[in-house]
């Protein structure tokens, strides 16, 4: 997930934003992968149903981050679509730039976020990079 990480030391205390992988609590950087899930079809209004947003380093990681969420957010009700952490960057540090709004080609849907039933980072089948 996108979290703050407390930072102490020079030149001062800090929070730094950064992306952790969901399976180890790593920081992630360089290669990695970020992956979110949405409903197959709608609910009676209309509405979206997506998950919040993962984070996994490639690898072992994202294979038990894989394996988690295919418990939490079903297979064959829930598609899980992944994307390069560089490839998420540029697109969010663009949308952030640009209002949806301002968008005269494109519509833009409202959306459920459906957490996961269980805690994520009690249940996970944690990657041990130590193992
Ligand atoms: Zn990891």
């Amino acid at each position: 997930m996108i979290e703050f990480m407390p930072r102490s030391g020079p030149p001062e205390a800090m929070h730094c934003a950064t992306v952790i992988c969901d399976a180890c609590r790593q920081q992630v950087h360089g290669a990695g992968n970020l992956v979110w899930g949405r409903r197959m079809g709608s609910d009676e209004t209309g509405k979206i149903e997506h998950t919040p947003l993962f984070a996994a380093h490639k690898g072992a990681c994202d294979r038990a981050l894989d394996n988690w969420l295919k418990k939490q957010y079903p297979q064959g009700q829930w598609l899980l679509m992944w994307e390069e952490l560089g490839d998420f960057l540029k697109q969010l540090a663009y949308n952030s730039e640009h209002a949806f709004t301002d968008d005269t080609k494109g519509e833009y849907h409202k959306t459920i976020l459906k957490m996961p039933s269980s805690d994520l980072h009690a249940e996970t089948p944690t990657f041990d990079p130590q193992r």
